[in-house]
């Protein structure tokens, strides 16, 4: 076992649920402390409140992961007299780090969407509306052919050629290289101001352009030469689509009302509010933790029978209603299955990295509300 530090537990989080998957203006990532030092436990919340940061105190985490950024729009000051600049300055004074994983978390395959549309029981899960793809690039590098069938094999492991399912594709075409060696350099073949020209390949590959530093590395890691002779540009083609919300299937129909029991067991809720008849009938269910409000046409569009999300407005409702859309609300607080869902996914990971670090669900709920 390994004592991480923030810098490698952040890293890894993001392996998952990367920065680059959340909206536009997401304030997400480190809000409060530094990364740079030992981690070794983690409290996990849907909010960053005071009782939240006194429980980290007292179960002596390091940092606090939270869906919810604390610091959602830009701080006009940090008064303590005030129930929030209270909070930071507990977590200062306790050197509480807070990093908050929002939108990003949400998109994540097995985020909070998937935990959502996983506890309700949906199958055949789908995104409900693309909110990411990442464009493809490609490297065509010029190698010598005594070289080239090594350079593919190490392009292939650094990942660069996976299309669908195949692996190691690539396009080679033979041809000559010339170059001049010059006062200073060292060359592998050839001499000192002598053109020389050598039979090689130009091998072509394609991959996701998160992976250009790793196809890269590998590259100038195998290639022979002094100077790597090579061409990458970015495609038009995109790859490994991701997006926020899910739609998915019964395993057998059900009524609105049927369905809407099964939404406050499963998210432990005591209460739902529904928009449409009681005994319609739903097979196709769209989910969408948090805010949803402006998701209504896009569930409408996808073929949902009903669409399961939290915070509806009045009008909101009164749109669904007349599109023929069933909705049903069980507050925003379900949101806080992300709390077991992050843990365990985290200790997993950390397991398998080998770090001594626990991830740990806080039992603070921060559910404002109270039902009469
Ligand atoms: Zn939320």
């Amino acid at each position: 076992m390994k004592t991480a530090n923030g810098h490698e537990i952040i890293q890894l989080f993001e392996s998952w649920s990367p920065k680059f998957y959340a909206l536009d203006d997401d304030p997400i990532g480190l809000q409060i402390g530094q990364l740079n030092r030992p981690i070794q436990k983690v409290l996990v919340t849907l909010d960053v409140t005071f009782e939240v940061v006194q429980e980290a105190i007292d179960q002596e985490c390091q940092m606090i992961l939270a869906h919810h950024p604390p610091i959602f729009r830009p701080l006009k000051n940090l008064r303590t007299d005030s129930p929030s600049g209270k909070m930071f300055a507990l977590c200062i004074k306790h050197d509480i780090a807070v990093y908050a994983a929002h939108t990003n978390l949400d998109v994540a395959p097995g985020g909070v969407n998937d935990l959502l549309a996983e506890a309700l029981g949906l199958q055949e899960i789908n995104m409900l509306e693309e909110t990411y793809a990442e464009p493809m690039m490609k490297l065509a590098v010029y190698v010598p052919t005594s070289a080239s069938e090594d350079l593919r094999k190490s392009l292939a492991r650094a990942g660069a050629g996976k299309i669908g399912n195949y692996d190691s594709c690539s396009f080679s075409s033979a041809g000559i290289g010339r170059f001049q060696p010059l006062e200073g350099a060292t060359p592998t073949i050839g001499t000192k101001n002598h053109l020389e020209e050598v039979s090689e390949d130009k091998v072509e590959v394609v991959f996701p352009a998160s992976n250009k530093f790793k196809v890269l590395k590998a590259m100038y890691a195998q290639h022979p030469y002094e100077e790597v002779a090579f061409d990458l540009w970015t495609l038009d083609t995109k790859t490994q689509e991701q997006g926020i919300g899910r739609i998915g299937i019964l395993e057998q129909p059900m009524s609105l009302d049927e369905f809407a029991q099964r939404v406050k067991d499963r998210l432990s809720v005591p209460f739902v509010r529904i928009v449409g008849e009681a005994g319609a009938n739903i097979r196709k269910v769209a989910v969408l933790g948090g805010d949803g409000n402006k998701y209504i046409p896009k569930a409408k569009r996808a073929g949902a029978d009903v669409l399961v999300t939290g915070d509806l407005y009045f009008h909101v409702a009164q749109d669904a209603q007349a599109l023929g859309l069933n909705v049903i609300d069980p507050g925003h607080h379900v949101e806080s299955i992300m709390k077991k869902g992050v843990s365990e996914k985290m200790n997993g990971m950390c397991k398998e990295k080998k770090f001594d670090c626990t991830f740990i669900a806080s039992e603070i709920s921060t559910e404002p509300f109270r039902i009469l």
